[in-house]
């Protein structure tokens, strides 16, 4: 270890699963300097996956969501205060409460938030919510456990799922209405997410699909009490969860030349940020939510995801790209993705977008158990399992290496006729 490292300074912005990760890999990768990690939540870092499921159901306190740390980072910590400028040239970042801390290494890791119901008005009725923060989670819950009449879901992305499915879990009536004409349509295509529609159907979730909510009524009191929809129906629910997705923190780049907006943090193929004129600052590296990068695997198109276990790699990666500038090469690990609906495994890897085919390569829709590959141009991008992740893995291998598709014959399990359907992209 050089001298110069042991004196140098590294700071973490967002103190979430990404800052975590990336500061542990920074120390194991022998960074010796001194480590601070800043994070706008009052918390330790902890766990969002089990918020939208276990913690709605009461199986899981929403505190006992922390995340374990794997080594002793011998940190400062530097919780309940956002950062809210970052200044390169002096290689500074400032606080909200008026501090700054230098930096010569600077991991940011900022995720994203919920994205708010366009009307601020009806978004702060009583009985609107969202779902991000171990806060939204515990209010939730505390909602839920009150018994409301019915819960009405605005969005039928994987979260809005994942609240209907806690919902029915619970035995508490909910409505979910999404715009397309399917749920999850825009990240599986309309055929897997009529699928995943009928499963939740089945399960007594009342799917509106093909319509928008228009505006929140209230009683005269503040509280919530029907929604009005694009149709011209309403629905009476005293308990509306928003789930319009997120929206990536980064407004506290501003000014700081990087290139940063509502999408994300602009990365090159290692990790490190650009600035406006596309230029790498070796000092400054992203991961997670927040992270906006070009991925090898699918011809370097830029892409932000936000998925636990990509969160963890790239954070693993940036924090050893920061302790050593000669040790890493791109950053290419293949998204990976699960989600649990009515006790259903739904598992997904690779990126749909631009899918032109897709096969149920084993099991079945109808029996409730299936993997399903999808291609482009005669390419494996993407596998979806749905109570059947055993043979992930092997489908994640042929997404890996951009394998033909369709792909792997005579797997067991197999259906007969494997006929290339069309998988729903507009
Ligand atoms: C309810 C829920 C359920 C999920 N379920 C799944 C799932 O089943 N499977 C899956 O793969 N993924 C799931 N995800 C996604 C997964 O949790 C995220 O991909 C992961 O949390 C990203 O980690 P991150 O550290 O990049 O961002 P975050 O977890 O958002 O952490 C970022 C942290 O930075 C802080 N911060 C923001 N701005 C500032 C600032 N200016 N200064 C200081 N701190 C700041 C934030 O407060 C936050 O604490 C879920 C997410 C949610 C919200």
């Amino acid at each position: 270890m050089s001298a110069s490292v042991v004196a140098e300074r590294a700071v973490v912005v967002g103190a979430g699963l990404a800052g975590l990760r990336g500061a542990e890999a920074l120390r194991r990768a022998g960074f010796t300097g001194s480590l601070t990690l800043v994070g706008a939540e009052a918390h330790r870092p902890y766990d969002r996956p089990p918020l939208s499921k276990h913690v709605l159901t009461g199986a899981v306190a929403a505190d006992a969501t922390t995340l374990p740390s794997f080594l002793p980072l011998e940190a400062e910590w530097r919780l309940g205060t956002a950062v809210t400028g970052l200044d390169r040239r002096n290689g500074r970042v400032r606080l909200a409460d008026g501090s700054s801390l230098a930096f010569d290494r600077l991991l940011i890791a900022t995720g994203t938030r919920a994205r708010a119901w366009p009307n601020p008005h009806e978004g702060r009725l009583a009985g609107v919510h969202s779902i991000r923060s171990r806060e939204d989670a515990t209010a939730l819950r505390t909602a839920l456990a009150a018994g409301p009449r019915r819960v009405l879901v605005i969005g039928g992305g994987f979260i809005g799922c994942e609240m209907a499915s806690a919902c029915r879990t619970l035995g508490i009536p909910v409505t979910l209405v999404e715009p397309s004409t399917a749920p999850l349509a825009r990240v599986l295509g309309t055929h897997m997410g009529d699928v995943i529609g009928a499963l939740h159907t089945a399960r007594g979730v009342e799917m509106r699909c093909g319509t928008e909510v228009e505006w929140l009524e209230d009683d005269g009191r503040g509280r919530v009490v029907r929604a009005h929809l694009s149709g011209g129906d309403r629905i009476e629910a005293d308990l509306v969860v928003v789930a319009l997705g997120a929206v990536r923190n980064t407004e506290w780049l501003a000014g700081s030349g990087l290139s940063a907006d509502a999408g994300g943090l602009d990365c090159d193929a290692d990790g490190y940020a650009l600035d406006t004129e596309g230029r790498v600052d070796a000092r400054v590296a992203a991961a997670g939510d927040v992270a906006r990068f070009p991925h090898p695997l699918y011809d370097g198109r830029r892409v932000a995801l936000e998925h636990w276990s990509h969160a963890v790699a790239q954070a693993e990666h940036a924090g050893r790209l920061l302790a050593d500038r000669k040790a890493c090469s791109h950053y290419a690990a293949v998204p990976t993705f699960w989600s649990t609906q009515h006790g259903i495994n739904i598992k997904s890897v690779g990126l749909t977008e631009g899918a032109d085919g897709l096969v149920i390569a084993q099991g079945s829709p109808k029996e409730g158990r299936f993997l399903a590959v999808y291609g482009r141009e005669g390419r494996c991008i993407a596998a979806l399992s749905v109570d059947c992740a055993r043979w992930l893995p092997a489908y994640a291998a042929q997404v890996a290496a951009r394998a033909p598709f369709p792909p792997i014959h005579g797997a067991i399990d197999q259906p007969e006729h494997r006929p290339v359907l069309p998988p729903g992209f507009s």
